[in-house]
């Protein structure tokens, strides 16, 4: 055991304060990681809030972890201490099942490990995240961060963009697509980006026309505003792909009318009860409401090397520890550009 020093929450409407916890002794297949940066994931908040009622506290949350290797066990070949590391939102699965070879340890039949809240394969309590100083992970479960890619940058990859990656390549974004994004914040601004990367006609589809010069900015072709009725009437049957990342329950009627000819709507945001849909707008153009679960660890590799061989990079508000509180309230009220990512050299002074 070694003890560690993070910021974490007691209760669901406790701040986050800074507190000490015990990380567990290294086993022969496992990694010890001083963290560098940790990216501020919409999820963090959820369910540091109990919204999806099973959070165990004390909580610490973080999973979007970059860093360097500080120790391995003795059975560890593809690590070597000083190796620039990183970590999502997975720590454990079983390995063996159809999901694990098939490299959706996300869904991992036996249940996947996540980064923090989960409990640990062995009984022994509950797992924290990055919000801390270092972490032990399973060496299957760790990241290489490719020469090239800037560690603060790597950070939001680790859940914002293997979230949006995934669905992006599993519904094949690419040049003659028309790809919506809904919500520009954290998911979004990274899904912008890579689907833009991957040739795709991007539109962003957004609650805020503040956003909209941003939206271009990071890529988009075009920008919708949800809220105009005129426009989204005039939009009607376009689409060939819509990922949703809004974090909040909604009706999702007014996007499935987006969708054309065989359609795809993903939802990936709101983990919450989609309001009753007309099967009709289901059977018009044959349209599909999907949803999808961040990616699998060779999945997020990949992602790492696409966005250090393109510098597809997430846009970074970087922020010491001690502000992280006022993070989260201004990611809560919608005022963020576009993921902010803790830097932990800031824990020392704290
Ligand atoms: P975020 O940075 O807060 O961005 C969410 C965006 O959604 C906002 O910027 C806003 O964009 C839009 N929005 C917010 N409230 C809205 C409302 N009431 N109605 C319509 N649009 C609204 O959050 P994030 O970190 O991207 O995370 C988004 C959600 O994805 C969270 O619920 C998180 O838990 C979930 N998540 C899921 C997975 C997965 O594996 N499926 C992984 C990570 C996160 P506009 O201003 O452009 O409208
Ligand atoms: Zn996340």
């Amino acid at each position: 055991m070694s003890q560690c020093f993070g910021y974490g929450v007691t209760s669901a409407d406790a701040p986050l304060t800074p507190m000490t916890f015990e990380r567990r002794a290294l086993n022969e297949d496992d990694v010890a990681i001083a963290i560098a940066y940790c990216g501020v994931c919409h999820s963090d908040a959820h369910q540091a809030h109990n919204d999806w009622h099973n959070t165990n506290y004390p909580l610490v949350p973080g999973h979007e972890i970059v860093g360097h290797v500080t120790a391995v066990g003795s059975a560890v070949t593809a690590f070597a201490v000083g190796d620039a590391v990183a970590v999502g939102c997975l720590v454990d699965s079983c390995l063996r099942c159809a999901a694990c070879e098939g490299g959706e340890e996300q869904l991992c039949e036996k249940g996947p490990t996540g980064t923090y809240n989960a409990r640990e394969r062995n009984g022994d309590g509950f797992t924290r995240g990055g919000y801390a100083e270092h972490i032990v992970v399973r060496d299957r479960f760790v990241l290489k961060v490719p020469d090239g890619l800037d560690l603060r940058y790597a950070a939001p990859l680790l859940c914002a963009g293997i979230t949006m990656w995934s669905p992006l390549r599993r519904f094949h974004a690419g040049p003659g697509k028309r790809v919506g994004i809904v919500g520009l914040g954290g998911l979004g601004h990274m899904g912008v980006k890579l689907a833009a990367a991957l040739g795709a006609e991007v539109t962003m589809i957004t609650t805020s026309p503040s956003k909209a010069a941003d939206a271009r900015a990071l890529g988009a072709d075009h920008v919708l505003l949800s809220n105009d009725r005129d426009a989204m009437k005039a939009s009607r049957n376009r689409f060939d792909l819509l990922i949703d990342t809004i974090p909040n329950a909604h009706d999702v009627a007014p996007y499935l009318n987006l969708l054309g000819r065989n359609g795809v709507m993903v939802m990936v945001g709101a983990i919450d009860f989609i309001p009753p849909v007309h099967a009709g707008l289901l059977l018009q153009n044959h349209r599909s409401l999907a949803g999808s679960a961040i990616g699998g660890i060779a999945a997020t590799q990949g992602l790492l090397e696409f966005c250090a061989e393109h510098q597809v990079l997430p846009q970074c508000e970087l922020i010491p520890m001690q502000e992280i509180n006022t993070a989260w309230e201004r990611m809560q009220r919608n005022d963020i550009k576009y993921r902010f990512v803790i830097d932990m050299a800031s824990l020392k002074a704290a």
